[in-house]
This record gives C-alpha cells, sequence and structure tokens, in this order.
C-alpha cells in the first residue's frame, strides 16, 4: 500500500506539496484538525509563517496533537517554518511566546535568519543520498543555529546546515516544493514506507 502522507493546511505552500508527494507515490490528503492525522503515516508541514501556522493550530491544541502522533510513530518532514515549528528551540522565542510548536527535532533554529524577502536565493546544494546537486529555494529561511548529537546534516550552505534528518524527522530550511525535482519528497516518502 502506498504511504499515506498528510500535509498541514493551516497556511502556506500546501498544494505544491501535495503534487510533490503525489508524484512520489504517497496517498495524500491535507490537514486542518487532528482526528484528520489518524491513520497517516508521515506529515508535512510547510513553509509559510510560523508564526501564523502556530496561532492557527492553538485553538485545535494542533500542534500538540502533532507531537503526540509523531512519538506514536508518525513521521515529520518540515520546510523552512515547519522545520521552526518542529525545532527543540527556537533562539529568537518572542513571536512565538505563548503558542505550542511540535518539536522533535535536535535543532537551535532563528527565525528569518537569512535576512528579509528581498535576500531570499536559490542554491544549487549537494545532499547526502542524491546524486546531482539539487536547487534550493530560500524564501526568510530560518538559521539553522545548532545542530545536537543524533541529527545527521543532509546538507550545508554558506557554512550552515540547511537539510538534517533525526530519526523520522527530515527537515530543510529551504522550499523543495518550489521546484519541480521532487527527489527530497521523494526520499520522504521512501523514509516513511520503510518502516
Ligand atoms: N520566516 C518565516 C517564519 O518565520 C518562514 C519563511 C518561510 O517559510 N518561507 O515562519
Amino acid at each position: 500500500m502506498s504511504p499515506q502522507i498528510g500535509v498541514l493546511a493551516l497556511q502556506g505552500a500546501v498544494a505544491e506539496h501535495v503534487r510533490a508527494l503525489t508524484a512520489s507515490g504517497a496517498e495524500v490528503r491535507t490537514v486542518r484538525r487532528p482526528a484528520e492525522l489518524d491513520g497517516l503515516d508521515g506529515l508535512v508541514v510547510p513553509g509559510g509563517e510560523s508564526t501564523a501556522i502556530a496561532r492557527l493550530a492553538a485553538p485545535v491544541q494542533m500542534m500538540e496533537h502533532i507531537h503526540r502522533a509523531h512519538q506514536d510513530g508518525l513521521a515529520l518532514f518540515g520546510t523552512c517554518a515547519g522545520l521552526i515549528l518542529m525545532a527543540r528551540e527556537v533562539s529568537d522565542p518572542a513571536a512565538l511566546a505563548g503558542f505550542p510548536r511540535i518539536g522533535g527535532l535536535d535543532v537551535v533554529a532563528r527565525r528569518n535568519g537569512y535576512g528579509s524577502q528581498l535576500d531570499s536565493f536559490t542554491e544549487q546544494l549537494d545532499v547526502t543520498g542524491l546524486d546531482e546537486p539539487l536547487e534550493a529555494v530560500f524564501i526568510r529561511a530560518p538559521v539553522i543555529e545548532e545542530v545536537g548529537d543524533g541529527v545527521e546534516v543532509l546538507a550545508e550552505s554558506r557554512g550552515l546546515s540547511v537539510a538534517v534528518r533525526e530519526g523520522r524527522v527530515l527537515a530543510t530550511s529551504f522550499h523543495p516544493e518550489l521546484t519541480p525535482d521532487h527527489r527530497l519528497h521523494q526520499l520522504f516518502v521512501d523514509m516513511v514506507g520503510a518502516v
């Protein structure tokens, strides 16, 4: 059976992830409420705006439900804002103060660490496990400031980790869903299906 993968659809780049995951062989559905996590093998938490996603999640305790589902085996893929919501710690926590996050990834992230929207950039990245470079789009991306011992760094840019994996968590500070190259989504689908 194809892996069942959800895309958290509170805010952000949802349709692009749905397309990339579907093309990678997953059965995909969007998720807005806790009950919709039932039966999923994996969940993508997309890029967008972490403060907006956290605020929209709060009334239904979506972040806490995802956290619990992850502890019960749900694999997670966080891109950009999604990475911020999975980081063990956010080093500039004021904007997210009082709003639960998911956690699950032993990194420290700094929101907008590469600068403003105008400092967005695209780069060719060498990624562990991919034989050709991947085009990576960074948009008001978080900087990964610290990486825990159990975290595997899959790609670096400008001396900083930008793609990481820890057990059943994959995360990128860039947006793999905004290019037609679905190899990172394929990696996630394979990771989810490998259990
Ligand atoms: N800067 C955004 C945030 O803090 C993330 C940007 C993105 O997801 N493209 O959530």
